[in-house]
């Protein structure tokens, strides 16, 4: 766990927290971010950047790879519960949340890390350009039935007689 007090932030303006390590719920998962942490009265602004990798598993042929993570973390929280009617993150604009720390004293930093990356990784994962049919083809994959190629077969076949 890496967490950082309000407090702390509130005293020196700022916060720089450095954090190299694995996210151990993420497979392969090894990051180094930089955060800083500043205080902006009833509000806390954090911004940084995150550069790891991460191993993701191809949607087509199922292969493990490395997925290259350069993210730019900007959040906001905010330090009295100002949204109670809404849901705990309120959107600002595209890509900018309102976090509410609910008169927390720590921000989770390692969650924040975590999150972001989550919210970094692509829909459709693909290994790369390379990767069309896939070099694992299951025997599951072969079979598939094909009544296009049925009809085909039986116009050759025709054809032939
Ligand atoms: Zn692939």
């Amino acid at each position: 766990m890496l967490k950082v007090k309000v407090e702390d932030i509130e005293l020196e303006g700022s916060l720089s927290v450095k954090f190299k390590d694995k996210i151990t719920e993420l497979d392969g998962c090894n990051i180094e971010a930089d955060v800083k942490f500043k205080n902006m009265g009833e509000f806390i602004q954090a911004l940084g950047h995150i550069k790891g990798k991460i191993v993701l598993e191809c949607d087509r042929c199922l292969n493990k790879f490395d997925y290259d993570l350069d993210i730019d973390i900007d959040e906001t929280y905010a330090k009295k519960s100002l949204y109670e009617d809404y849901s705990q993150e309120l959107e600002l604009s595209s890509g900018q949340f309102i976090t509410d720390l609910n008169g927390e004293d720590e921000i989770d930093v390692y969650d924040l890390l975590y999150q972001s990356v989550i919210l970094a990784l692509p829909n459709k994962r693909v290994c790369g350009i390379n990767c069309n049919e896939g070099l694992f083809v299951s025997d599951e994959d072969m079979e598939v039935h094909d009544e296009r190629m049925d009809v085909f077969k039986n116009i050759q076949i025709k054809g032939k007689g």
